[in-house]
């Protein structure tokens, strides 16, 4: 019988990390970092495994890389993209963006996940079907996602809980900061930042100031990471890259790459404009404690309006449902929602913690 054990990542907001044996190999899915400050997943008691498998580059899921020789120093899968977002090109084998391989004597299907460049959710054929989502979303108007296949369990993303607003509701909360037109919005390069870039020049037609690291990344994912995106999206990506121009001062719609603002330009202009009353700074993700984005939303130097980069309850449930889930265990969110998500997700059977039978 195989089994999934959750390492880290069920029943709270943590790094990723996931553990199947199926009798013949022992493969981890992901190996996060954070999202708070010092948060490594505690791999003591995984012993050797087969192989390493990312679903996307985002740190708290891939952030964790100088713990693999804990696990054996194992072989590493993940796609083109992410391993190049993660400087491994030459030491990992790429898995496909939409499609099938073999790892271990398992077969593992890939599908992109609407959530960031490269990123995928992963099927294992074993038992009735193992779903791993990694990170996803099926609101995005920039990422495409992909429908799995059957699976009797499911590692969800479940990084919301029981919130079940729509973007739309999340692009009207922010109107009126842009309409005010003077805001620094610190966003993550690879997720998040090109959503709502996209956003403000599609729907609203203004091209926003940009921070270096968020143009390059615009660049790099208009061209090498075409094939994650929507129809027809990438030449608008382009656009903006080309056409937006740089922060200059404290002046318009300014978007910067690093979402807490712990790094780059954003730490560098949220240290600048902390102490001044202009401009308003939003942040729009995950605010970890102990960072700065923590201590300007908790002091009202900052705002915080919720964009949404992972699905909803709502989106979980039709999820479970169209692969025919058994078994659902939502990660990353926290387990004060157990009762919301058994409500939600039955007849499956919901498990926060421990390990399941696949
Ligand atoms: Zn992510």
């Amino acid at each position: 019988m195989a089994r999934v054990t959750a390492v880290s990542g069920l029943g709270a907001k943590g790094p990723a990390c996931f553990l199947v044996e199926t009798g013949q190999a022992r493969l981890l899915l992901d190996l996060g970092y954070g999202p708070q400050p010092g948060l490594w997943p505690n791999v003591d008691g995984i012993g050797r495994v087969d192989a390493l498998l990312l679903s996307h580059a985002h740190r708290d899921h891939a952030g964790a890389l100088k713990l693999a020789p804990q696990v054996g120093d194992p072989p590493l899968y993940a796609t083109a993209s992410v391993l190049s977002a993660l400087g491994r090109q030459g030491s990992g084998t790429s898995l496909p963006l939409c499609g099938a391989a073999e790892i271990c004597g398992v077969t593992v299907r890939t599908g992109r996940n609407g959530h960031a460049p490269g990123g995928v959710w992963l099927h294992l054929d074993i038992g009735g079907g193992l779903l791993y989502m990694g990170d996803h979303g099926v609101e995005s108007p920039v990422y495409a996602f992909d429908a799995p296949p059957a699976a009797a369990t499911v590692i969800l993303d479940a990084s919301y809980g029981s919130y079940d607003s729509s973007l739309d509701d999340c692009a009207r909360a922010l109107e009126p900061v842009f309409e005010r037109g003077l805001a620094l919005l610190p966003v993550p390069s690879n997720g998040r930042g090109p959503e709502l870039v996209y956003h403000l020049a599609t729907a609203l037609g203004t091209l926003p100031h940009l921070g270096a690291d968020l143009r390059a990344a615009l660049l790099r994912i208009a061209s090498a990471d075409e094939a994650s995106l929507r129809a027809g999206v990438t030449e608008e990506l382009a656009r903006i890259a080309r056409e937006a121009p740089p922060i200059a001062g404290c002046q318009g719609l300014m978007f910067t790459g690093y979402a807490d603002a712990t790094e780059g330009e954003s730490a560098r202009l949220v240290a600048q404009w902390e102490g001044e009353p202009r401009p308003e700074i939003v942040f729009t993700g995950y605010v970890p404690s102990g960072t700065p984005a923590q201590r300007l939303t908790d002091s009202g130097r900052a705002r915080y309006v919720r964009w949404n980069a992972h699905p909803r309850l709502r989106d979980n449930v039709a999820l479970a449902r169209s692969v025919g889930a058994r078994t659902v265990l939502p990660a990353f969110g926290d387990a004060r929602h157990l009762d919301a998500w058994r409500e939600a997700f039955a007849p499956a059977q919901v498990l926060v913690q421990g390990e399941a039978a696949i």
